[in-house]
């Protein structure tokens, strides 16, 4: 089957520089053939070196290194991971002389907002961050009752290719480093904190005057992320306690921009970061945290030992290996079975549910058969392991492809619930907000 390539969408990685007023850092990124994956990321300058890049020990020796006292690093830790203070001038601690000089080196300014989306009546938001070359990435926070979800990028750009996704068709620019991705979430974290009192929605401030965080506080997060139920009690508590809960950051997915598995060491050391106690991290629990991927299975493998029981997502589509190799190009190295396999593995070594996500294509993907093999090729590695997401596209501009018929998905929902295997139609957030990515736009809405 010939699949034709979308649109790219309003606000690309790859948008010329005219579109935005900035400094175009994308030319880098070389739009791909069908069909052709980008493995490396192509050599840019690094982003400045930030506190959330390091550990505690390594923050020590970097205040040492500027001739500060050891113990700085963790007054800057408390300010940046439990305060959530931005302003220099509210870290009274730190005395004036070495204020300027730690910060400056520490905590130097890495994302700007250029662009604030809304919609779901100020509870979704989508904001187009310009990072320190250019580059442009997104990241959608969702609130609901109970919870707070922030979906993060984790690169500039996409080389997996998915025909489907309009960031795959821009290419990628760029690796994000580990303290670009925690600052997505700090930034919401910080706006919950600080920010109008979650629940409420007055507005959203002018994309050029934002602080990030009194939009994420203004409009809230959602989540979508664990329709297991396993995260926080959320229902437990006095209504203080759940209160002061929804005005936390509860959930992160990375379902953003880029496959997180091909940035692994710069995800792993965010997700290290966001689930270390405060004030080294922002302390969350690592059973919060869902880290999506196409199927890169040897780093699937390597995420299964690193001791962090993180939900895996993997980002399926078909379920055999002749439409997948052209939905998700990286199925032409690692196939449905391998990756398959490399999930139930990850289950076994993690004790953590996988979800598998399905973004269903009329026609394309969405057929009863397909939902019967699925099921098939489930159960034949367990039960209880997985939990299936069927996703109704969200077409991109342009894009000849669409979601599938109401009464075909249920037929595709029904078919893998009569195979036994647990399965949730995700909530569709944010469908009116442009997505960049495919995967994104579908997950966040
Ligand atoms: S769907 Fe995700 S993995 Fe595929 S090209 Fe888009 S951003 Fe990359």
């Amino acid at each position: 089957m010939s699949i034709e390539n979308t649109a790219p969408e309003t606000v690309p990685a790859g948008a010329p520089a005219d579109a935005t007023g900035l400094a175009d850092a994308t030319e880098a990124a070389v739009r791909p053939r069908p069909g052709e994956l980008q493995m490396a990321a192509p050599r840019r300058p690094k982003p400045p070196r930030h506190l959330a890049d390091l550990t505690a020990g390594e923050r020590r020796e970097a205040v040492a290194a500027l001739g500060e006292k050891p113990f700085r690093a963790k007054q800057l830790s408390v300010h940046y991971f439990d305060r959530l203070v931005a302003d220099p001038a509210q870290m009274s601690d730190l005395p004036a002389a070495s204020r300027d000089r730690l910060v400056g080196d520490l905590l130097p300014s890495l994302l700007s907002p250029v662009r604030v989306l809304e919609c779901d009546g100020g509870a979704t938001v989508k904001t187009v961050w310009k990072l320190f070359d250019g580059a442009l990435v997104e990241s959608v926070l969702m609130r609901y009752p109970q919870r707070a979800t922030v979906c993060v990028s984790s690169q500039a750009g996409c080389g997996m290719n998915c025909p489907f996704c309009a960031t795959g068709q821009a290419g990628l620019t760029r690796n994000m480093s580990t303290a670009e991705i925690v600052e997505q979430v700090v930034s919401a974290a910080r706006g919950l904190a600080h920010g109008a009192p979650a629940g409420t929605a007055d507005g959203v401030p002018d994309a050029g005057a934002f602080p990030g965080a009194t939009t994420a506080a203004t409009l809230g997060l959602g989540d979508e992320s664990d329709e297991s139920g396993e995260g926080d009690d959320e229902d437990g508590g006095t209504p203080a306690e759940r209160a002061l809960r929804r005005a936390r950051v509860s959930n992160v997915v990375f379902m953003g921009m880029g496959e997180p598995l091909a940035n692994y060491r710069a995800v792993v050391g965010a997700v290290r970061r966001l689930t270390d106690p405060r004030p080294d991290g922002l302390g969350m629990s690592a059973r919060g945290v869902t880290v999506s991927t196409v199927g890169l299975v040897p780093a699937i493998e390597r995420l299964a030992g690193e001791g962090l029981p993180v939900t895996l997502a993997l980002s399926l589509h078909a379920p055999d290996d002749e439409l997948r190799d052209e939905l998700v190009p990286i199925n032409t190295r690692f196939s449905v079975a391998a990756a398959l396999d490399a999930a139930y593995g990850y289950f076994r070594a993690t004790g953590r549910r996988v979800s598998i996500e399905y973004a269903l294509i009329r026609d394309v993907n969405d057929h009863a058969w397909r939902a019967d093999r699925l099921g098939t090729l489930l159960n034949q590695r367990g039960r209880g392991w997985v939990h299936v997401n069927p996703i109704p596209l969200n077409p991109t501009p342009g894009s000849r492809w669409t979601a599938s018929d109401p009464r075909v998905q249920d037929e595709f929902v029904a078919r893998l619930r009569a195979h036994g295997v647990p399965t949730t139609v995700r909530d569709t957030r944010g469908r009116e907000i442009d997505g960049a990515c495919g995967q994104l736009a579908a997950t966040a809405g």
